[in-house]
């Protein structure tokens, strides 16, 4: 029999299905605040994945993805362990915010310590009581407050097994993204754990394209780490397109911005992707792409400013760019036969 997992103070059988409510610490109103964990912990051996979204408190696809991952029912089945932690910055989910209250971001604040800042408390409590428990994590985000992120994976792609395993999610776009200090990736890294972040869609909106290839993604990552059976009809895999490099295209003057290219689009050097006018429509200057790739994240708010960023080009290297146009109608089918085709039937969210 494999032995039982430890989360807080909970031991979880082999076989069992535990929701843990994990202390953090109290409001100033006396409210208790826990970290809501889901732990399945998998009858057979195998690996021990995290999955974890609302690092930055306003981020809630992930919340989603979580919700309908957990739902389905293969999960019953699975060979190691699965620990889901839907909202990791509870206080800033509770108040709308990317934030802690003191405005500290739980993304630099890794791997924390128990004596330090309540960001760097909570962090140090995640990494003990979650990631140091894992073989794997997946962290689910999204792009900031009015900014749209294209599905995207981003990892350490020269990191073999996290290479494999962002290719096997089916996510479109890989980027091979260097370590940022404080965030959680860097902290996992450092003992050992390789996690791959999942970004896509936008902070306080929901987005099916988003949520749909999240949860695919996951189960997808999951076949490939063996916690579920390989998929039986072997459909044509996407090529995705794996970025080395990003640069922001700027707003050349302040006024009112109409984006005309949409998310995930091919574009080449000098294609028109929007125009900024002032008020009256006068002065008009157009924003043109100053590289060659795809639009991997841009602005939702037209109002803009001399030198804010407005598109995100991601820059093609030895990759095709066929499969890159993910259509949103295209993906209202994308949930794939077998596990994931459980959950389709639910109402999209329009
Ligand atoms: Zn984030």
């Amino acid at each position: 029999m494999r032995p039982p997992i430890t989360i807080g103070e909970v031991e979880i059988q082999a076989g069992q299905d535990r929701i843990v409510d994990i202390p953090i610490t109290d409001l100033s109103t006396h409210t208790p605040i826990n970290l809501p964990v889901h732990v399945i912990h998998g009858r057979r051996d195998g690996p021990v994945l995290f999955v974890c979204g609302a690092i930055h408190g306003d981020e809630i696809n992930g919340v989603e993805i979580i919700r309908r991952l957990m739902s389905l029912s293969a999960l019953r089945r699975i060979r190691g362990t699965l620990i889901a932690v839907p909202i990791v910055n509870v206080f800033g989910f509770l108040s709308n915010s990317r934030y802690l209250p003191d405005r500290r971001d739980l993304n630099r604040s890794f791997p924390g310590r128990p004596s330090g800042s309540l960001a760097a408390r909570l962090a140090h409590l995640f990494m003990e009581e979650i990631v140091s428990k894992c073989t794997h994590g997946i962290d689910l985000h999204t792009g900031a407050a009015h900014r749209d992120n294209f599905p995207q994976i981003r990892g350490n792609l020269d990191d073999h097994e996290l290479e494999r395993l962002a290719c096997a999610s089916g996510i479109p776009v890989l980027i091979n993204a260097g370590f940022r200090d404080g965030s959680l990736r860097s902290a996992a890294a450092e003992i050992g754990v390789p996690v791959l972040v999942y970004e896509a869609g936008e902070a306080l909106r929901f987005d099916e394209v988003a949520i749909r290839s999240g949860v695919n993604g996951v189960v997808r990552v999951m076949r490939a780490l063996g916690m579920l059976p390989p998929r039986k009809a072997r459909k044509q895999n996407i090529t995705p397109a794996v970025l080395r490099s990003s640069t922001w295209v700027r707003a050349p003057q302040s006024g009112v911005l109409r984006a005309i290219v949409r998310l995930g689009k091919p574009v080449k050097q000098g294609v028109l992707l929007g125009l900024v006018t002032d008020p009256f429509g006068r002065n008009e200057v157009e924003v043109k792409a100053h590289a060659e790739g795809v639009l991997i994240g841009r602005t939702n708010l037209p109002l803009v400013h001399e030198g804010d960023a407005l598109f995100h080009i991601g820059r093609l290297e030895g990759t095709k760019a066929n499969a890159l146009t993910l259509d949103p109608a295209e993906l209202s089918e994308a949930y794939e036969e077998g596990i994931t085709s459980e959950i389709a039937d639910e109402p999209a969210i329009a």
